[in-house]
């Protein structure tokens, strides 16, 4: 049976800024077969109509960067100190123990904001965790994610071949200075066959900087001591310009964080056509400083926005992301390069833009109800 939502408005993201007023989706309970006016698509519509009122809505949300399984760990790490007193903090905690039912918490607040889509990084809880998205109804990719020293053997595999009904399970690197380059190398090329997406952590710190580009530093030294350094070049290369030389970033790789990049690496990022995951309130919650946001979104990269784990923030609600944004981002966004951050770009980078990121004919029949509080400055 065919159903309607209705809104008092909606921005669509169906290519342009503009607000529609008196909003209507009409679908069949799984995907839209029609978006509009109310006034126009009301005759010769029969079926279940839900009015949701004096509200403005956009597509369904979708976190690009996230650790489900560390769902546990709220408050639980240092914060504002920088990423070695977080990092040593976060590695003094229960890390991979999976608490399903912080798990599932997790889930059902970031429903409620309106994220239909996550793009959820597990080390070791991958299948678990898709398993309970699955079932909880949330759209995901399950980054398998590959971290040691190991050099994977030939047809060695990355993640479970299995089918999901809402979603998939891919590779992911965790990053350059603890995955070696061969493991690195061979989950990029497992994703790239099946066309999905590839997700690292990149330039997150400058503790990153000195361990990729020379080896030494605290952070480098508490990996050695722990068995779990890659050794990268140590040719004084950036972190973007070492990613590039093992020839993973493609159109088809996210970068998550780049906040230690050059503008030659914002160059290079660009010229790979890579898609950036900004995660401003982890960066900052971590004492990481931020990314040039600015030049990023102004050199043309595909930019989306993560809340990363709740280990390094203070809710996973994507509207409160995009509110740190906006208030601290230098340069003026519409609503629609706004919202673009947390639908329509994320549904790029994760190549799933077939099914997701806007509101209109054949996507998945999902929205996000804006709160009031980011009225004014959205639109
Ligand atoms: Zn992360």
């Amino acid at each position: 049976m065919k159903k309607c939502i209705r809104a008092a408005r909606a921005v669509t993201m169906n290519g342009s800024d503009n607000i529609t007023t008196d909003f209507a989706m009409i679908h069949d309970g799984n995907r839209i077969l029609e978006t509009g006016k109310w006034s126009s698509l009301k005759n010769g519509f029969s079926g279940e109509i839900t009015d949701l009122g004096d509200v403005t809505i956009a597509p369904g949300l979708i976190n690009s960067h996230i650790h489900l399984e560390l769902s546990h760990l709220k408050d639980k790490t240092v914060q504002g100190k920088g990423f070695m007193d977080w990092v040593k903090s976060l590695l003094a905690s229960p890390l991979y123990e999976l608490e399903e039912k912080a798990v599932r918490n997790a889930l059902q607040t970031m429903l409620a904001d309106g994220t239909v889509f996550c793009a959820d990084i597990s080390t070791r809880n991958c299948a678990a965790i898709a398993s309970i998205m699955n079932e909880m109804g949330m759209g995901f990719y399950a980054f398998c994610e590959a971290i040691g020293l190991q050099i994977p053997d030939a047809g060695a595999k990355f993640f479970p071949q299995k089918d999901f009904s809402t979603g998939w399970a891919a590779g992911a690197g965790h990053a350059l200075y603890s995955t070696s380059a061969q493991l690195l190398q061979a989950v990029k090329k497992a994703d790239n066959e099946q066309k999905m997406p590839f997700s690292i952590h990149l330039a997150e710190n400058v503790e990153e900087d000195e361990a990729i580009s020379k080896g030494t530093g605290d952070f480098a030294e508490l990996l050695k001591g722990a068995g779990m350094f890659a050794s990268c070049d140590q040719k004084g290369l950036t972190p973007v310009q070492y990613a590039d030389s093992l020839e993973i970033l493609d159109d088809l790789t996210l970068a998550v964080h780049c906040v230690r990049v050059t503008d030659e690496d914002i160059e290079t990022l660009a010229q790979r056509n890579v898609n950036v995951c900004l995660c401003p309130r982890s960066n900052e919650y971590i004492g990481e400083g931020r990314a040039p946001w600015e030049k990023i979104l102004s050199s043309g990269i595909n930019t989306c926005l993560g809340t990363d784990s709740i280990a390094s923030n203070h809710d996973l609600s994507m509207w409160n992301e995009l509110e740190f944004f906006l208030k601290n981002v230098e340069s003026r966004l519409s609503a629609y390069e706004a919202l673009a951050l947390i639908t329509t770009n994320s549904a790029k980078a994760l190549n799933i833009d077939e099914l997701y990121g806007s509101l209109e004919k054949g996507k998945k029949a999902v929205f996000a109800t804006v709160p009031p509080r980011l009225d004014d400055l959205l639109f």
